[in-house]
């Protein structure tokens, strides 16, 4: 039997370990995944992304040999045309002429030599990387305030808070994981309190003692206000704050000036006065508090001033450097961090050294013995793609990122990339929005496949490992990078043959020159042998000093050496941490009268990223199937919409068709849109197209939360959905979005041009052109209802239904059928009927993408079989028994079925078929 290998998931940046056990050694074979319960992140527990992680894998949709202009080629030929292309116009054009976007998927060694390349060799600062787009302001941040991009809060702590405050963070969807720690702290110690700081009340409320539901980008003044009240009562630790910091005097004057009085910052925040009195109340009487923010604190015009002004609440109380204390950025992806510490942004240099500093510079150059060092910053994410598209940068390699779906203005980005001399991409999958456009295609190995290692939001640094060869001719990123700077002529700086080496080099270089002045230093491990880096068990930074090593079995566990900032120190010259004034100020862009609403983008439960990889799972797809954005229902009252129908999304920069949906989470004047969906699962719902380019003037991050946006009808003629079990082509839709399922792929449909006669059409459609072929159909001409199926053998291959409404039947229910190796006369009548024959088949749309539980299951449990709490669901059910991250949906229909008064009646269904 194949023994599970020890990785980590390539998800978000908790960073979970995760056994994999491959069937057999082949790519694609059969793997199953499980949490590692030894890892110190997730102990045993995955999210629902992570447990689907299996379904991710195999080789259907993967890049596996090289192409060049369309056609595959071999290694020799691609990588001569990169060397070739990049050396050609750095000698025509100056290094500045090029450049590499990169992700925070890679792991640390691919960004290691790609920002090695480029910097120690090309000559230019031109790397950056779609993290730019997630916590850029959280670095620029840190920087301002503690001398270096330190992260100063390790998990554990909010375990032992008294008050966790999640500012601007979907815990319980973005970082699930870490949210059920925080569940069962709070379950532990009822005392926890927890503040949740979002203009939407998304599920992390569901654990809030109380909720702040600010005005979109107020924080500024939010947290002002905080620091002010903080001093004003007496929370200030004036031993701290002499002994360890400077500024305080200012930046409480800006605080005063801007924010000193709580009626009117309520105002301003659009607060109610006593909500906001009793947050500050609550963090004035919590020594041990910790801050997490994430996305929606980065993701602003203002994200590097609101981390600050955050942090100047933590300095001022001196809740920083203890157990149970501290502002705690945390980041989207899997190796944002490992890409902070080798220097991969445009801003950095590496190891934690500056690039503004002649003797940072001076000691990389000198360590990697490199004919010359970036002396400047490069360009940044969006100005990146802008110097593109004016044709400044003239050659760009993009490593395992998709910008053509996440950048701000996307379709901008995709014009750039259009006008770009040399488009070099990198990735695992052949076709997204961005290798359309590729002039060179390098194939790379996935997760599963690559050896490295990738840190996570505590500074845990974890190996993530191959247990599936790699497929066709897919290599390493690090691979790549290495043989194209070969072929630039820097041999001598890229002879690496193996991760390990990388890894050693990485260590050595966060040592060099060190002796304490920076906290990053790991070159405790640049001695490891291939063996030890091949066993490296999870081991968190800070390492100098007294950590130590203790054995767990055969395992070797390093301890920490110390908590970041525990005795006082920071990392600017002086030793102190610095107070930033933060003065508030408006989003770039206002909203008016043209474009009345403020768009917000984000994340969604199982969604991964622009759906690359979670794109391919079929469980992961049920939760939400087809792109949709959310308003509050008098908004929708306003825009004359309603919910369930398309709506057309447009802002100055583009525009998405996406279903409505009214969840009562979102506030007047707002929109939700959720970022994933890219142009291989929905026509025309690229989310990343209508947010604005503006971006904060310190970090570069762009502001996705805060668009002026209108909504408007999208008026068909008809919709609709097919089933099919192959892939159909899209004909006369005007809008559509495909979901893959277990059984069957499910094409939602929407059209303007309408048929006398639907026949022909559907049989074109669904490719079931023989007229002798079994083929069940209805038509109801005076209504523009029409239904039609066709079986072979008995069993169902596709089918499809449309209306001139979205009243259409339960996909649910039909996708089951596909499940069925016949269909029975029942099953015949439903299709014809547009309902199930029986009442006991339609287990509802799915909450539970573990365990394939629909809500209509849900809401039979508690009427019939009287559960009265989550967790008796789980136990009826499993329903939320294995991540949680659907548990706080559960509750809401638990809740609603008891309100509603019909949990007693026995009238009701009852769901037997698939449910669980
Ligand atoms: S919380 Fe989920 S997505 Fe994040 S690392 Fe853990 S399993 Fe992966």
């Amino acid at each position: 039997m194949t023994m599970p290998v020890r990785t980590t998931c390539p998800y978000c940046g908790v960073g979970c370990g995760v056994l994999a056990t491959a069937g057999a050694a082949t790519a694609g074979a059969a793997v199953s995944v499980a949490g590692d319960p030894l890892h110190p992140a997730n102990a045993g527990r995955l999210c629902s992304k992570g447990s689907a992680l299996a379904d991710t894998l195999g080789l259907d949709g993967r890049l596996l040999r090289p192409r060049l202009h369309g056609q595959d080629t071999d290694w020799d030929t691609a990588l001569d045309a990169v060397a070739d292309g990049f050396r050609r116009i750095i000698d025509a054009h100056g290094p500045d002429a090029v450049a590499f976007y990169v992700s925070g998927q890679l792991l640390t060694e691919d960004y290691y030599v790609a920002n090695k390349l480029m910097k120690g060799y090309i000559g230019s600062a031109n790397i950056d990387t779609n993290s730019r787009l997630c916590m850029a302001s959280a670095v620029a941040a840190h920087l301002r305030a503690f001398g270096e991009d330190v992260v100063p809060v390790s998990y554990e702590d909010l375990e032992s808070a008294d008050l966790i405050v999640l500012a601007g963070s979907n815990t319980a969807w973005c970082h699930p994981v870490l949210y059920q720690r925080i569940v069962g702290a709070k379950a532990r110690r009822p005392e926890l309190k927890v503040v949740v700081i979002d203009p939407r009340r998304t599920p992390t409320a569901a654990i809030a003692d109380l909720h702040v539901a600010l005005k979109a980008g107020s924080d500024v003044a939010l947290f002002n206000g905080l620091l002010w009240y903080l001093h004003q009562h007496g929370a200030g630790d004036r031993e701290f704050i002499e002994a360890h910091t400077r500024g305080v005097d200012h930046a409480l004057a800006v605080a005063e000036n801007t924010a000193g009085n709580v009626a009117a910052v309520a105002k301003h925040c659009r607060v109610a006065p006593d909500v906001l009195e009793e947050f500050y109340a609550l963090f004035a009487g919590s020594p041990r508090t910790v801050t997490l923010f994430s996305q929606g604190v980065n993701q602003s015009s203002a994200g590097t001033d609101k981390a600050n002004s955050i942090i100047n609440c933590h300095l001022l109380t001196g809740r920083i450097g203890r157990p149970g204390a501290g502002p705690f950025s945390i980041t989207g992806q899997p190796n944002a961090m490992g890409g902070r510490e080798v220097g991969g942004l445009a801003t950095t240099l590496a190891a934690h050294l500056e690039l503004g500093r002649a003797e940072h510079r001076a000691l990389v150059q000198g360590f990697w013995g490199s004919p010359t060092i970036a002396a400047a910053p490069g360009l940044k994410a969006v100005d990146l793609f802008e110097s593109i598209h004016a044709r400044r940068v003239k050659a760009v390699w993009i490593a395992g990122t998709n910008p053509v779906v996440s950048l701000p203005n996307a379709n901008r980005a995709r014009a750039a990339l259009r006008r770009c001399e040399l488009v070099v991409v990198s990735d695992c999958v052949a076709d997204t929005d961005t290798t359309a456009l590729a002039h060179v295609l390098l194939p790379a190995a996935a997760w599963g496949e690559k050896e490295g290692t990738v840190t996570n939001s505590e500074r845990c640094i974890s190996r993530q490992r191959a247990f599936l060869p790699a497929p066709g001719e897919a290599r390493a990123d690090w691979w790549m990078f290495c043989r194209v700077a070969e072929r630039m002529g820097f041999r001598d700086g890229f002879r690496f043959q193996s991760p390990h080496e990388i890894f050693a080099e990485h260590a050595r270089l966060s040592a060099a020159g060190n002796d304490g002045s920076r906290a990053f230093d790991i070159g405790a491990l640049a001695g490891l042998t291939c063996a030890d880096y091949e066993a490296l068990t999870p081991v968190r930074w800070p390492l100098s000093g007294a950590g130590g090593e203790r054995s767990e079995g055969e395992r070797v566990v390093r301890e920490p050496a110390a908590r970041p900032f525990a005795d006082g120190r920071f990392y600017h010259a002086d030793g102190r941490a610095r107070f930033v004034a933060t003065v508030p100020r408006a989003p770039m862009y206002d909203i008016d009268g043209e474009y009345p609403l403020v768009l917000n983008t984000g994340r969604i439960r199982d969604q991964w990223h622009t759906m690359t990889r979670t794109g391919r799972s079929a469980r992961l797809m049920q939760h939400a199937p087809e792109p949709f954005v959310d308003l509050h229902a008098q908004d929708a009252r306003h825009a004359g919409v309603r919910p369930g129908e398309l709506v057309q999304v447009s802002t100055r920069w583009g525009s998405v068709v996406a279903r409505l949906r009214c969840s009562g989470d979102v506030g007047r004047g707002m929109i939700f849109a959720p970022m994933h969906w890219n142009s291989q699962y929905a026509g025309d719902a690229r989310v990343g197209s209508l947010v604005s380019p503006a971006v904060d003037p310190v970090s570069g991050e762009p502001e996705f939360k805060h668009t002026p946006a209108r909504v408007a009808p999208f008026v068909v003629a008809w919709q609709g959905f097919a089933l099919s079990r192959r892939r159909v082509l899209i004909r006369d839709a005007t809008a559509w979005s495909l979901t893959p399922g277990a059984h069957c792929l499910r094409y939602e449909l929407a059209g303007r041009r309408v048929f006398g006669n639907w026949s022909p059409w559907a049989r074109r459609l669904l490719e079931a052109d023989d007229p002798a072929c079994d083929w069940i159909e209805y038509s109801d001409r005076s209504i523009g209802v029409y239904r039609a199926a066709h079986l072979v053998e008995g069993r169902l291959e596709a089918c499809v239904f449309l209306s001139p409404r979205p009243d259409l039947p339960s996909r649910t229910w039909l996708t089951g059928l596909f499940g069925k190796p016949t269909l029975d006369p029942q099953d015949r009548c439903g299709l014809l009927a547009g309902r199930p024959a029986r009442s006991n088949v339609d287990t509802g749309d799915i909450v539970c993408a573990c365990f394939s539980v629909g809500r209509n299951s849900i809401r039979a449990a508690v009427r019939e079989r009287k559960a009265r709490s989550a967790a008796e669901i789980g136990r009826q059910l499993r329903a939320g028994s294995n991540c949680g991250s659907c548990l706080s949906e559960i509750s809401g229909i638990l809740t609603a079925e008891l309100e509603s008064g019909s949990a007693g009646s026995a009238d009701v269904v009852t769901c037997t078929y698939g449910g669980s």
